[in-house]
């Protein structure tokens, strides 16, 4: 499956960039998107960056957004926003939240929005759910179905003190993905040496054996030289 990823509106500190509350949209959004891109990739899912950081104003950032998106042959083009207008500085002790926008009921990005939508809501961000709007440039000009993702508010304090971008972005892949990148501390202490699974720095070691007394580690490389192999004893 291939994936289109941006993360919308110029840099921060730019013309045409994103919405500014307690966190800053640009700042976060590109946070977000960049995570997204390595866990989908760990997936085994072909994904393209079409984040645009030198728009010219607000309509040039969208129009080459959608022209890199057009540029790939995608099977989905994911657009990464954070929302406002929320203002909740202070907190009430409630989230805003989360919500999808796709083109119309029948977009072929609906599921992966549902889906997206109930893994940010898994977090602890309330679910605001599907919108449909056929107004909005990015669903209206991609090619590939394309979903916005608004992750939560930047003026919702309580929204900003739960929000944490790796996981906003874990739970937008299981979203598109159905399934996790993320590796347990469990996992990853059984790989343990061989991590990186197959790649390059991988080691495979071939063992004879595994002794506590010292003596019979020595017997068994004594016994392995004299077959003719080259035999080492390492201590752990
Ligand atoms: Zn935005």
């Amino acid at each position: 499956m291939i994936v289109n990823v941006h993360a919308g509106h110029n840099p921060a500190g730019m013309t045409a960039s994103g919405a500014v509350g307690l966190i800053d949209e640009s700042t976060e959004n590109r946070k977000v998107k960049e995570e997204v891109i390595r866990q989908l990739r760990i997936l085994g899912y072909t994904v393209y960056d079409c984040t645009v950081d030198n728009g010219t104003s607000q309509s040039d950032v969208l129009k080459k957004i959608t022209a890199k998106c057009n540029a790939h042959q995608a099977d989905l083009d994911v657009s990464i926003h954070f929302n406002s207008a929320a203002d909740d500085k202070d907190g009430d002790g409630k989230t805003t939240g989360t919500e999808v926008y796709v083109y119309s009921e029948t977009s072929g990005a609906k599921t992966y929005a549902d889906r997206v939508c109930r893994e940010i809501a898994a977090l602890g961000f309330k679910n605001r759910g599907v919108k449909y709007s056929t107004g909005l440039y990015v669903l209206r000009h991609t090619k590939a179905p394309a979903m916005l993702i608004e992750c939560c508010f930047v003026d919702d304090r309580d929204d900003v003190q739960l929000y944490d971008y790796r996981k906003m972005a874990g739970a937008i892949v299981r979203g598109i993905a159905g399934k996790s990148a993320e590796v347990s501390e469990e996992e990853k202490t059984d790989e343990m040496p061989s991590a990186g699974g197959g790649e390059k720095g991988t080691l495979y070691r071939v063992q004879a054996g595994a002794y506590s007394v010292k003596e019979n580690a020595e017997a068994m490389r004594k016994r392995l030289e004299e077959a003719g192999f080259d035999a080492i004893i390492i201590r752990e």
